[in-house]
């Protein structure tokens, strides 16, 4: 099927018509000042649209332009645009900018060079800055617009800028100034990262919908095997912070996984932290094991399905402390998360991370005597090559030491199955990125995420996905198809 830009971008320009204008967009339209769309712009990375709005009107009236932003103390702006994602990073990326645009003549430069030099700007922010302030021809490629080229077919490529790259070659120079903001109306109302609503988008019949799994249609039976009642979905998601993931939308998300049970690591919430929404996702019942130290560590699972049983931790205070273990159990499965310790700086915490590992695999094998056994969780651990961008670099680093990668050996030969890799072999296929060095845009990032089954289950696994589009931690989703016993 042979897609044809024209009339999709006509398409969507009109599926988007009265929804919501991204609100850097709206900033460039009601001001007309490159210095608030360059400070909306940083304020919006990370962050939901609402929040973003409501900071920079919170920071405007405080700051209308650069002269005012300089005399703002670093700390005061941190309050003013609290709670915006990595809002003291951000702080210090306004605090500097005066003093970075003095050799600008105290005006927002208009080209994508220019801009990188300024603190906090990335290429996304420059390109988006070009556009939307200055008019010029760039194309902003966040990953709304990645993602839909990329199930469009329009391009074939693994990063936002390789697909920047790629439409510079090949998109008509008219629609450079308009894509970005067509397609993040249209990626946040119709073609959403989890279940795309490809029963209402009007393309429907032309898309090619590559790896898209669309969202069920109310009134329909959950899954594509529509009489199948024995087949589940599972996912698991570490969030690194559940309160955090809270304020960017985790509560739709969760529920648009379509997922029967869901896992999260790293809540780094006590119980009586959480909100009521949280605790109360309407269809799911939840179930806690946080760490006694607060802000740390944390495990919990949304359940479709009840359990008989709920078991925390291992049975050893030594780690059961830390919150990082919870098991249900049900009639024919048990259904485990763990976060796996990080064997931290210097590998400090090797020790104590091997010997958690060890006490984990006693504790799944008994398990497994007894059941099918579903294990999924952060393991902190790649296990081979190619999980991770540069093996080479990192043999003495946390998380693929040859002792943590020896215990994955060991706990896959004593006969659990690591399910992504019985359906894909190939290389970058990745979990987790660091927040540094803009990892994640340009795909440095390792596979430590895992559902492993115990063997004689195996077959029982339809799919293993890895939910790369997923934003709102270091790590993304990664789910399963799989068949229960009656
Ligand atoms: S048909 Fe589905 S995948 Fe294709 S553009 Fe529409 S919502 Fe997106």
């Amino acid at each position: 099927m042979t897609m044809d830009i024209e009339v999709f971008l006509e398409t969507v320009a009109r599926e988007v018509e009265g929804k919501k204008v991204p609100i850097v967009d709206l900033i460039a339209v009601q001001t007309n000042d490159p210095f608030k769309v360059l400070v909306a712009t940083i304020l919006s990375a990370r962050t939901k649209d609402e929040t973003t709005a409501a900071a920079s009107t919170r920071l405007f009236a405080a700051a209308p332009d650069l002269a005012a932003l300089a005399a703002l103390s670093e700390e005061k702006i941190a309050n003013l645009i609290y709670p915006v994602g990595f809002y003291k990073n951000k702080a210090g990326y306004l605090a500097r900018l005066p003093e970075a645009l003095a050799q600008f003549n105290n005006t927002v430069p208009g080209t994508i060079e220019h801009l990188l030099t300024l603190p906090g700007v990335g290429r996304k922010t420059a390109n988006l800055v070009v556009a939307v302030a200055f008019q010029k021809p760039a194309i902003c490629v966040d990953t709304h617009v990645h993602r839909i080229m990329n199930i469009w077919e329009y391009v074939t490529t693994s990063t936002p800028l390789e697909t920047e790259m790629a439409l510079r070659e090949k998109l008509p120079l008219k629609h450079w100034l308009t894509v970005n903001s067509l397609l993040v109306a249209f990626g946040q109302s119709i073609c959403r990262p989890v279940s795309p609503h490809c029963d209402a988008c009007s393309l429907h019949k032309d898309c090619p919908q590559k790896g898209v799994r669309p969202r069920r249609i109310p009134g329909t039976p959950q899954h594509t095997n529509n009489t199948d009642n024995t087949m589940k979905r599972f996912a698991s998601w570490n969030v690194n912070g559940i309160r955090a993931v809270e304020k960017k939308g985790f509560v739709t998300l969760l529920k648009d996984l379509n997922a029967d049970i869901i896992a999260i690591q790293e809540t780094k919430a006590q119980e009586d932290q959480l909100s009521a929404e949280l605790k109360n996702i309407d269809g799911f019942a939840s179930f806690w094991h946080s760490a006694e130290r607060k802000g740390y560590s944390g495990v919990a699972i949304y359940s479709r399905l009840q359990p008989i049983r709920v078991l925390e931790g291992l049975g050893e205070p030594e780690f059961d402390c830390e919150g990082r273990v919870l098991t249900l159990e049900f009639p024919s499965f048990f259904f485990v998360t763990a976060y796996f310790p990080n064997s931290a700086d210097g590998l400090k915490r090797l020790d104590f991370k091997l010997r958690f590992n060890q006490k984990f695999l006693q504790f799944a094998q008994d398990l497994a005597r007894r059941k099918c056994v579903v294990i999924c969780g952060d393991y902190n651990v790649a296990h081979k090559e190619i999980d991770l961008k540069n093996p080479a670099k990192n043999t003495t680093n946390p998380g693929f030491t040859p002792e943590e990668r020896h215990w994955m050996d060991t706990f896959i030969e004593s006969g659990f199955t690591d399910t992504f890799r019985i359906f894909n072999q190939e290389p970058g296929q990745y979990t987790w990125w660091s927040y540094r060095y803009n990892a994640r845009a340009k795909d440095i990032g390792w596979r430590i995420d895992y559902f492993c089954v115990d063997k004689n289950h195996a077959q029982h696994v339809h799919k293993a996905e890895i939910l790369k589009n997923i934003m709102g931690s270091d790590h993304c989703p990664v789910q399963i198809d799989f068949r229960i016993d009656d």
